[in-house]
């Protein structure tokens, strides 16, 4: 260890006098410069220490510094470029929200608004008055009530029609979606008691049936989002869970997950249960999400009978759980656009992507294929065609014919490339195939195309 070295290293007071870190304490505030500074000095304490270096310069060791405030000074949360091609991409944030959503989220964050007030009365209104007309209208159900998310959903409406009682609900049902919803775990919080019947693969309509009795609070159905059982299976349909019900007089809790509220096996793909087909067949409540194939902000959404929902709507947990007016508002927009479907599939990004056409594809993949004839010539950049998923748990099974660029490199490895592309400014996130990395075009923004070029252009070097 170098006494003499430890000796040189820069002092914070001393560096705080000088006029440049002044106007960086103007900037960015004194507590990150400070901070910057002291975990800068450290870094080379500790280089010292270990004798890892031998010499070097008081300069280099607050340049060293300097960098560190830039990158405090930035947001963490922050936008990145989503090449993966997966639409409901969780852990990107899931669905894009239309430009009407974005707008409409602004205009009642910087303005007073009517969240809680009644105009025509001019009295205290209800914040759930805002869409609950349109989530009737759309899903044909009685009533309707948004609180969080969808886990949060099951959790108040279990609770307020199970509370101390049993939820049967088929073992082939009892799943964990991404970010830990758990249905045993949920339903545990909510205090319905879980009675589990049937198998894995099978359950009949006697299975819930042999297990109704005076303690039964609901029947509940669960969309296996995530996953698909093949072979030899049953489910009993929502039709018979419905007339079960009713001969016992027990409600029928549906949690739809994903809340499709357009057919999409008109475009092609697999038939998803809609929210309406759900209500048409008599599900006494409803749940799923705003942010998955609905394409509006995370928010989770109990449709159904009058009675239950004016029920939950009195439950004091949906205080706890209630949203706030800028989801509101981008929720109302979004679900405006769905009045009308043709609307809907072109405004709403999710089902946008979802529905682009091969053509388009192509088209985008030249498109950036021609932002990238700037990049070095290490590299091999080629069109061609692959496949993506919608995510989010949501149709696990189905994909969709995507284009794609397929990029690797003579001086680079796959995971280099990817590296470089997830440090960049923007950070770009792509696929690792088997011998290239995937740029998937589906995913990407119209501002996505220049960006993707410019990175490209400095990659492999230094
Ligand atoms: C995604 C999902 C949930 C959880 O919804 P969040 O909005 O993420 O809280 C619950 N149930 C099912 C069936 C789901 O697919």
């Amino acid at each position: 260890m170098n006494r003499e070295l430890l000796r040189k290293l820069p002092k914070v007071d001393e560096v705080l006098l000088r006029e440049d870190i002044n106007e960086l304490i103007e900037a960015h505030g004194r507590a990150i410069v400070v901070d910057s500074l002291r975990e800068g000095i450290e870094f080379y304490r500790n280089k010292i220490l270990k004798d890892e270096i031998n010499s070097f310069e008081k300069e280099e060791v607050i340049n060293y510094s300097l960098g560190i405030i830039t990158k405090k000074s930035k947001p963490r949360l922050k936008r990145v470029i989503n090449g993966a091609g997966i639409v409901i991409h969780t852990n990107l944030g899931r669905s894009l929200l239309s430009k009407e959503a974005v707008e409409s989220m602004a205009m009642v964050s910087e303005s007073y608004n009517n969240l809680e007030y009644d105009i025509e009365k001019g009295a205290r209104g209800s914040r759930y008055s805002h869409i609950e007309d349109l989530l009737k209208k759309i899903t044909g159900a009685e009533g309707a009530v948004v609180v969080n998310n969808n886990a949060a959903a099951v959790m108040l409406a279990l609770n307020t029609l199970c509370e101390e009682k049993e939820a049967i609900v088929s073992r082939g049902q009892l799943v964990e979606i991404g970010g830990s919803f758990r249905v045993p775990e949920v339903m545990k919080f909510s205090k319905a008691k879980l009675v589990e019947v049937g198998t894995t693969n099978r359950t009949h309509l006697y299975d819930y049936e042999d297990n109704i009795s005076e303690n039964t609070g609901v029947l509940l159905k669960v969309h296996t989002s995530n996953f698909k059982i093949m072979g030899f299976t049953e489910e009993v349909p929502l039709e018979d869970m419905v007339s079960l019900g009713e001969k016992y007089n027990v409600p029928v809790v549906d949690d739809l997950g994903s809340g499709v509220l357009v057919d999409l096996s008109k475009y092609g793909f697999i038939y998803e249960p809609t929210v309406q087909e759900s209500v048409r067949k008599g599900a006494d409540v409803v749940t799923f999400s705003g942010d998955k194939m609905l394409g509006g902000p995370q928010a989770g959404i109990i449709v159904g009978k009058k009675e239950y929902i004016d029920r939950i709507k009195k439950n004091q947990l949906t205080r706890a759980l209630r949203i706030d007016k800028m989801r509101i508002a981008a929720l109302e927009a979004t679900l405006r656009t769905y009045l009308d479907e043709k609307e809907a599939v072109k405004k709403v990004p999710t089902l946008s992507m979802m529905l682009l056409s091969t053509e388009e594809l192509k088209k985008r993949a030249q498109r950036l294929k021609r932002k990238l004839k700037d990049a070095p010539n290490h590299l091999e950049v080629k069109i061609s065609e692959d496949y993506s998923m919608v995510g989010g748990g949501s149709m696990p099974t189905e994909t969709m014919d995507t284009v794609v660029l397929k990029i690797k490199s003579t001086k680079l490895s796959l995971v280099q490339i990817e590296n470089y592309l997830r440090a960049y400014e923007i950070p770009i996130i792509v696929r690792v195939g088997k011998g290239e990395v995937i740029i998937d075009v589906r995913t990407l923004l119209e501002k996505d195309y220049d960006i993707i070029g410019e990175a490209f252009k400095g990659i492999g070097e230094e």
